[in-house]
């Protein structure tokens, strides 16, 4: 595959299509390095942009020759969430088209692929953007970026997980190597980026530099909770999380830390006995300017979201929850937090006549 290439065709009620046009481009040399579903991706988002104007706001059908794309942009289904963040971009762009995807065999789609094959313009549609390159390069202190470019291309296994995902991956799964079969799982969701292989946001890390990232992470001794969050922004490599539980088992300072004295437990609310018989609210906010007073019932979790603008004033409150006690009934116990609305006399006043209860402490206190 050497470009892109799409063809629109129009099908008829007796079945038969008639071609309509057709469209090609190169794909840049220093793109070509891409994996290969983010290409094959590519194609459809450049089909519908090359001809927007037919398919725009119609029911297509959008036909693929690349399997897991039916699943990936299939509109039923959700995109994998640590898909390349560019396969994400492309799903949403797509949600904006009424369409079906279908896939075809490639032998099927020969004239599809003779024009990937023979493109006649450059295209930019990979462009500069920001990718997690830039993300990792700039957040993660941890390993240098070269090292990781320079030993995944020692990496023999890595080296051939680069390969598949650049021409495909075998057909047959017994062809794969144990090591090369911990990527399988992942294998659509893989991307190449600036010559390295990321799953979602985080930097595949070659063996050679597992060690050394371990310590790294294990520096401060967080203990194995924290080390894992943190790895999760940045790195991963097959069976990272039983390599941090090891490095901190086996560490003595994180073992002493470990034993600290356990926090307060939490203590659950009592169920209710129904439904809207105890409502917590709160403000959240603000939200692009906007307060939202958030009600939620204990019993059915039934919530009701209002938005105050930028007036939180008693009054209004007293007006919202008139309004939520019409529609729904009156509460038993309302709780919220010490908030200057919530303690006024105006409120007060208001649960008072309507016998309702108003509790200031939001944790349960059990006697
Ligand atoms: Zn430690």
């Amino acid at each position: 595959m050497y470009g892109l290439s799409a063809i629109l065709s129009h099908r008829y009620k007796d079945g038969t299509e008639k071609l309509i046009a057709y469209a090609s481009e190169k794909i840049p040399k220093e793109e070509m390095n891409r994996a290969i579903i983010d290409k094959e991706a590519n194609a459809i988002v450049f089909g519908l942009m090359k001809f927007y104007d037919f398919v725009y706001g119609r029911e297509i059908i959008l036909r693929t020759d690349h399997k897991p794309l039916e699943h990936i942009f299939g509109p039923t289904k959700g995109i994998p969430l640590k898909a390349a963040s560019r396969l994400q971009r492309w799903a949403y762009f797509l949600s904006g088209f009424r369409y079906k995807i279908e896939y075809i065999k490639s032998e099927c789609s020969r004239n599809c692929n003779a024009l990937s094959r023979l493109p006649v313009d450059e295209t930019n549609i990979f462009g500069a953007e920001f990718t997690p390159v830039y993300y990792v390069n700039e957040k993660m202190n941890i390993v240098d970026w070269q090292e990781v470019v320079l030993e995944t291309k020692r990496d023999e296994v890595l080296s051939r997980i680069v390969k598949f995902c650049i021409l495909g991956w075998p057909n047959n799964n017994k062809d794969l190597s144990s090591e090369e079969q911990n990527y399988l799982v992942k294998k659509n969701e893989i991307a190449i980026e600036g010559n390295c292989l990321f799953w979602g946001c985080r930097v595949i890390i070659p063996e050679s530099l597992w060690d050394w990232i371990l310590a790294d992470l294990h520096a401060s001794h967080l203990g194995i909770v924290k080390i894992k969050a943190l790895t999760r922004s940045y790195v991963w490599w097959p069976n990272i999380d039983q390599n941090i539980e090891n490095t901190v088992k086996s560490c003595g300072i994180c073992i002493k830390e470990q034993k600290a004295p356990p926090h307060a437990p939490l203590t659950l609310w009592p169920w209710p006995g129904k439904v809207w018989d105890r409502i917590h609210a709160d403000f959240l906010g603000p939200l692009f300017g906007d307060m939202y007073l958030v009600v939620v019932d204990a019993y059915s979790k039934l919530s009701e979201v209002i938005n105050f603008r930028n007036n939180t004033k008693a009054y209004r409150v007293v007006e919202v929850f008139d309004e939520l006690f019409a529609k729904y009934g009156l509460p038993n116990l309302v709780v919220t937090d010490n908030g200057p609305q919530f303690r006024s006399d105006e409120l007060g006043q208001f649960f008072k006549s309507n016998g309702v209860q108003h509790s200031f402490s939001p944790p349960y206190i059990q006697k």
